[in-house]
């Protein structure tokens, strides 16, 4: 329990203050419901799905590729296979990249792939004084990127723990770091990116491993490892006995990826249309640094056997402009497994799977109702008032 919380229960306790709540309280334990974050319930129902989005996480084991090589006389710097955090980390990703690509010769370089690790590497690149083309055979809104759900989320499904090295360490804490500190330059900038409160739903209070959520991942850097306040039955409206309340950032990936073409544009960057079908095609390009950014495509064009999708999707409510928080956790018995709930401005974004080595873009309609109902069934529990 850390020492904030520790004193706050147990003032509150000496005052005699107390809830009976929605789960069973212990002594000492229960403290008033913090009257200044009204949480307003979602409307969960099935009269207000929209739309359900399905995407293939760009996933290897042994984590992304950051690393330069020769095609004949050209440089391929590959930057590709975030996995579950490619959102999160392509700003650093990125910066690496484009760096590597300083100590060429020439301020040409070809780009391949639009999504987000593509546009945020053209940007790099362009600060620092690069002309930069990007090639692929789609961008926003048909790129995986859109498809996300798209939290700051470092650490998730992107590398086996037993796989890592201490470079590719280095490389990931480096690439976070720029990472974090990018996103947050672009927060309230019109590039749908914003802080949001995020509660993890728990059975178990402190001391217990379900508190601990990714954040707390010893791959990050201590600075990056953000506060967390643990609340206790009565503390919160939710139907679990406790919850972990996080500010974390939240992308809306329409706005953000539309916002990164833009500038890709504004900056003098072009953007081609074109599918890369062998690495003939790539030796033919002009530009003579070219940095992979294709994602899943890289399997087929660079011959990566390892890198393989994680199917995921999303089922969207109507938007509710009012809910400004995000839920998440595997706590709630009819959840079945892990599932969360994020606010945009186009709508309320449900998910919770990710299915290894699943190519089909169908959507799976038995995790879209295990998904829903979760949420029907959570928000009709949570306590208003
Ligand atoms: C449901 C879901 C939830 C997610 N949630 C999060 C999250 O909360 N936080 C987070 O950080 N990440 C999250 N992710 C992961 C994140 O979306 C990915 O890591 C990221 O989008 C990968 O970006 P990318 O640019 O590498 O790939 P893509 O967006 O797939 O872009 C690849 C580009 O390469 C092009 N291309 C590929 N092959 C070729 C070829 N042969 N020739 C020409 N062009 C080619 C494509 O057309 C496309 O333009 C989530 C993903 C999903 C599906």
């Amino acid at each position: 329990m850390d020492r904030r919380m520790l004193i706050k229960r147990s003032a509150l306790g000496l005052l005699g203050l107390g809830l009976a709540g929605c789960a069973t309280p212990r002594a000492g334990l229960v403290t008033a419901l913090d009257p200044t974050r009204r949480l307003v319930r979602v409307r969960a129902s099935w009269d207000r799905v929209i739309r359900t989005t399905v995407g293939l996480r760009p996933y290897r084991p042994s984590g992304f590729v950051l690393r330069t090589s020769k095609l004949d006389d050209k440089t391929v710097i590959q930057n590709y296979g975030h996995g579950g955090s490619g959102m999160s980390l392509s700003w650093g990703t990125g910066e690496i990249a484009a760096n590597m690509a300083l100590e060429q010769g020439g301020r040409s370089a070809a780009v391949l792939g639009c999504g987000v690790v593509g546009l945020t590497t053209a940007r790099q690149l362009q600060r620092r004084g690069f002309d930069v083309t990007i090639y692929a055979m789609s961008v926003p809104p048909d790129t995986t990127s859109n498809m996300s759900l798209a939290s700051w989320t470092p650490t998730s499904g992107l590398v086996e723990a037993d796989l890592r090295t201490t470079a590719w360490d280095e490389q990931f804490r480096k690439a976070a770091t720029i990472a974090y500190r990018d996103l947050q330059l672009l927060v309230g900038r019109g590039y749908g990116i914003s802080w949001l409160e995020g509660y993890s739903l728990n059975r178990s209070g402190p001391g217990d491993a379900a508190v601990s959520v990714p954040m707390r991942s010893p791959l990050l850097p201590g600075t990056l490892r953000t506060g967390a306040t643990v609340l206790g039955p009565g503390e919160h409206p939710f139907p679990t006995p406790y919850v972990t309340r996080r500010s974390s950032l939240r992308i809306e990936p329409s706005i953000y990826l539309d916002a990164l073409v833009r500038d890709v544009r504004m900056a003098g960057g072009t953007i081609v249309i074109r599918k890369f079908d062998s690495l003939r095609d790539i030796a033919e390009l002009e530009e003579l640094v070219v940095v992979n950014c294709t994602g899943l495509g890289s399997r087929e064009l660079f011959g990566d056997d390892e890198i393989t999708p994680v199917k995921g999707q999303l089922t969207h409510l109507m938007p509710q402009p009012e809910v400004g928080y995000s839920t998440f956790g595997s706590a709630m018995p009819t959840a079945g497994g892990f599932v969360h709930m994020q606010p945009r401005s186009d709508g309320i974004a449900l998910g919770g799977t990710s299915v290894e080595g699943d190519w089909s873009m169908d959507v799976d309609e038995e995790a879209r109702r295990r998904i829903v109902d979760a949420h029907v069934d959570l928000f009709s529990r949570m306590r208003t008032r």
